[in-house]
Parts: structure tokens; C-alpha cells; sequence
């Protein structure tokens, strides 16, 4: 399956019509301390996050929820905490009663050790029965104490069984959460929220467009939560939430969203209420945008998918125009390349990479365009747009021009510090075009959720790493000082390594 080519039309009424976006962050502090818990929960609400997402690995954590809430009541503060639960489904019922919702992962809901090696040495209605028998217990608590339940499913994360049928798809994953749907329904629980997240765009969106057309087939409505997973740090993490969930939110798919960033995550929740302000269904959003097509001759270009800046040089844009030069406005020809011109009227840069991302997703996946331009009057740099344009291509795997990122963004389980690792890593290897190198905080998720990732490092223990090739652990438990020289001296062994320029 070629992921754009199945993108389909969608149906904006398929989802629940005018539902508010909420907006979510996750802690990333132990959950046994109740106070640093309890304040970075404030700090969160504060910021604007509707609800908070809380580590919970085991049942002293789940319980130990109930003190949390009290905790931030005292002090004023009355926010949904959502348990986010992996593995044990016990902790997810002890979670219940203290969590107004409680996230799984349906992998963690079969015996995952059983090996398929065909389609033809599996029982579909015999796991079918255990799934729904492991769910029950959580289903009957959920509805006795009016929690809602987040069926949430990682690319990375499909039980053996999916992955044996479909792949490492985006179609498995919507089969993989529509397995749950039904067994919810048939047993009459609707308190649902659903979600799909990939690390790489192209997926996200498509797993959420089929999951969307798939429910409206079979007449079910019910919330979408929006996130990328492992999207990291800085512009590359913000361009990546902003591609996956800002085109979503566009076409009018989800209702609650979160950005995950590997940076504090109160920096999570000002471009989540970017996304929310500009492509969430609201009445009265603002969106000025003047976009045009402009044709330029092929010859002008040697790379596909061009980029173009005005007025200014830049080292990085295929193609630098003068604001008073005019161009013939063409009709389509295959001597001339179409390139989108978005222009805004001098906004400020962090609202740029925003809203420039998600225009020109739109611009690329819907309408393939051949070319990207983007103009912001003079408030940024040639040499920032073209930089911008070029990541946005990277994110939609459209044009590779760096190495790509994968971090987690971090959370109670982290046993390494993953947002200056992950600092120090990208100092070192951004410049290795075509790579995907994968920073994750745990042993337990992390390696999963690595998507396709050609390296790894990925947190063991306390200061200690684990570093992939693949999904093959190459050095096991080392310590965190020497790690980035031997994950270097892997990448340099694998020949490749190429000289910074
Ligand atoms: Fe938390 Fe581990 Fe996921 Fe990172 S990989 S966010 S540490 S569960």
C-alpha cells in the first residue's frame, strides 16, 4: 500500500459535527511524587491544557492517583487526569476509579508471546474471545465510575497477530482499534476516545483518514485523539505535529489533540493552541492566506519538488525571485513546474512554522503540487523560508535533506535524561540525509515505538543505554558518557558516516 495514494476524501459530518478541540500534555515526572506530580499538573492547566495524561506502570502508581487529584483540588485546581496505562489491564482497572479516563494499548490485551508465521496458523475468533474477556473487567469498572476510555494504538506497537495479517501498517492499526470498537459496542460501552499515532506523518494522517471512513461505514461516531509520536525536539518537532495533526484538524478529524515535544511539556500547549486557533472547526478562526500558483520553466530547477524564496539570497532555496519580477502565468504544461505561493502578511516566526506547515501539507498532499514557496513579507529570513520549506518536505517524506529525528517526549518511565541527549546527538549527526536515528527514555516502549528507525539509543537504566542498529541491540546497557561515540562509531562501521561539510 503507497501511502499517499490511498488518502481518500473524507466526510467532515462522519465525526460527531462541532465537538471543541481539547487540548492535552502528559506529565513527565514520577508518579509517586504526589507534589511534583501534583504541580506540574497546575503548571499544565494553567497553560491552557484542558486534560493531563499520567504516567501509571503499576498499581502503587494507579492508586497513588487519588492522592494526586486531592493534591491539586487543594490547591484550587479541578482538571481530568487521564492513566495511561501499558501491559498489566489490572492497572488500568485500579486506575479507573481514580482517572476520569484511562488509556490502553490494545497489544496489551492478548498473549503477545505467540508466534504466527502465515495468516493460516491463527484463530481470529478464538483471540477475538480472549481480548474480549481480558477487556471485560475494565469495561464493567469504567462503566460503574463514568470513566472514559483512550484506545490507543502506536504504529510500532501491533500485537503478533495484527502484524502477521496486515503489516506494519496503517491499515493494521485501524484493524487492530476496530477489533476494540466492537467488542465496546457489542458489550454497550460508548465512552470511547480512539486514537492512531505514527511518528511518521504520512502514516498518522492516513491510518486516521481510513479509521474515520471505516467508522462511518459501520455507522459508529466516536472522539479522535491527534498526536505524532516521538516527533522531538524544536522546529523539527513542531513541524512534525503541525503536518500530522494540523491537515487532520483541517479536513475536520479529531477532538482532542496533543503535540508531543522532548521539551518540557509546558511547551507543548502553545503550538497545540496554535493548531486548535487556526485548523480546529471553530466558529471565527483567522486564517488570512493568499495562495496562488505560479509556473515556473523546468529548466530553472534540478531537483524536483523546488524551493523558491523572494527577494534575497539564499544558499539553501532552488530558486531566489525578485518581488517585481513577473511571471507568465502559464497554463499547466509539462515544461512547467506549478509552484504554490503562500504568502502572510509579516506574522510572527513561531506562528509562521505553524501555520506555513499545515497549508502547505494541504498544498502537497492534496493537491500535488510541484513545487513550495513562502512568503512572509519581511518579517523572516530567505534563508529561514527556504530552511522551513525544505523541513516541511522532509516531514511529508517528499524531498531528504537532514537526518531525521525520533524522541520520545519523555514521561514517568524515562531512565535517561532524553531532552539533553537527545541536544548533544543532534549536534553531532544532523547531517547525515537520509538517516532516521531514534532517542527513546525507556527499554519498556521505546524500542517499539523506534519506527523504522536506522539507529537507536534508547534508555536501559539509570544513566545507562542500549544502541540499535535496527532493531538488533549492538551495545547493551552502557554507560550514557560513552554512548554518542559508539553510537558514531556504529554509524561510521556501517558506513554511514559522511564529514560534516
Ligand atoms: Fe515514556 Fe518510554 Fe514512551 Fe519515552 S519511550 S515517552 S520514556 S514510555
Amino acid at each position: 500500500m503507497t501511502y499517499q495514494s490511498s488518502i481518500v476524501k473524507i466526510d467532515r459530518k462522519a465525526i460527531g459535527g462541532k465537538r471543541p478541540i481539547s487540548i492535552q500534555s502528559m506529565t513527565t515526572t514520577n508518579t509517586m511524587d504526589t507534589s511534583a506530580t501534583a504541580n506540574q499538573i497546575i503548571e499544565l492547566a494553567n497553560a491552557g491544557c484542558d486534560f493531563v495524561r499520567v504516567t501509571t506502570q503499576n498499581i502503587k502508581e494507579a492508586e497513588n492517583l487519588k492522592n494526586i487529584k486531592s493534591e491539586i483540588k487543594k490547591q484550587g485546581i479541578d482538571i481530568p487526569l487521564i492513566a495511561d496505562v501499558h501491559y498489566n489491564p489490572k492497572v488500568a482497572e485500579v486506575a479507573a476509579e481514580f482517572a476520569e479516563k484511562v488509556r490502553i494499548n490494545p497489544g496489551n490485551y492478548i498473549n503477545n508471546n505467540k508466534l504466527y508465521s502465515s495468516i493460516t496458523t491463527f484463530d481470529d475468533v478464538e483471540e477475538y474471545k480472549e481480548i474480549e474477556q481480558n477487556l471485560m473487567p475494565l469495561l464493567v469498572k469504567c462503566s460503574n465510575y463514568g470513566t472514559a476510555i483512550r484506545i490507543g494504538v502506536n504504529h510500532g506497537s501491533l500485537s503478533n497477530r495484527i502484524l502477521c495479517k496486515y503489516g506494519n501498517t496503517s491499515l493494521g492499526m485501524v484493524e487492530s482499534i476496530m477489533e476494540f470498537v466492537e467488542i465496546c459496542h457489542k458489550n454497550e460501552f460508548s465512552n470511547l476516545v480512539l486514537s492512531l499515532k505514527a511518528s511518521n506523518v504520512i502514516v498518522m494522517i492516513e491510518a486516521n483518514i481510513l479509521l474515520v471512513n471505516k467508522l462511518n461505514e459501520k455507522g459508529f461516531s466516536y472522539p479522535i485523539h491527534l498526536g505524532v509520536t516521538e516527533a522531538g525536539s524544536g522546529e523539527d518537532g513542531r513541524i512534525k505535529s503541525a503536518a500530522g495533526i494540523g491537515y487532520l484538524l483541517a479536513h475536520g478529524i479529531g477532538d482532542t489533540i496533543r503535540v508531543s515535544l522532548t521539551e518540557d511539556p509546558i511547551k507543548e500547549v502553545p503550538v497545540a493552541r496554535k493548531l486548535v486557533k487556526y485548523y480546529g472547526r471553530k466558529e471565527n478562526q483567522v486564517h488570512q492566506i493568499i495562495k496562488e500558483i505560479t509556473r515556473f520553466h523546468k529548466s530553472l530547477f534540478d531537483v524536483s519538488l523546488p524551493v523558491v524564496v523572494t527577494s534575497g539570497i539564499s544558499k539553501l532555496a532552488d530558486l531566489s525571485v525578485e518581488t517585481n519580477q513577473i511571471f507568465t502565468k502559464q497554463q499547466a504544461n509539462d515544461n512547467y513546474l506549478s509552484v504554490s505561493k503562500l504568502s502572510y502578511n509579516g506574522i510572527p516566526n513561531n506562528e509562521l512554522i505553524i501555520r506555513a506547515t499545515v497549508d502547505t501539507s494541504i498544498n502537497v498532499i492534496n493537491e500535488k503540487i510541484d513545487g513550495i514557496w513562502i512568503d512572509n513579507k519581511d518579517v523572516t529570513s530567505p534563508d529561514n523560508l527556504a530552511k522551513l520549506s525544505l523541513d516541511i518536505l522532509q516531514v511529508l517524506g517528499k524531498r531528504i535533506t537532514k537526518t531525521e529525528f525520533i524522541a520520545c517526549p519523555t514521561c514517568g518511565r524515562s531512565s535517561i535524561n532524553v531532552i539533553d541527549q537527545l541536544k548533544q546527538i543532534k549536534e553531532q549527526t544532523s547531517h547525515l540525509p537520509g538517516l532516521k536515528i531514534a532517542i527513546m527514555g525507556c527499554a519498556v516502549n521505546g524500542p517499539g515505538e523506534m519506527a523504522d528507525a536506522h539507529y537507536g539509543y534508547v534508555g536501559s537504566g539509570k544513566g545507562k543505554v542500549n544502541i540499535y542498529k535496527g532493531k538488533r541491540i549492538i551495545h547493551k546497557n552502557v554507560s550514557q558518557e560513552i554512548a554518542l561515540d559508539l553510537l558514531i562509531k556504529l554509524i561510521k562501521e556501517n558506513g554511514d558516516w559522511i564529514n560534516q561539510p
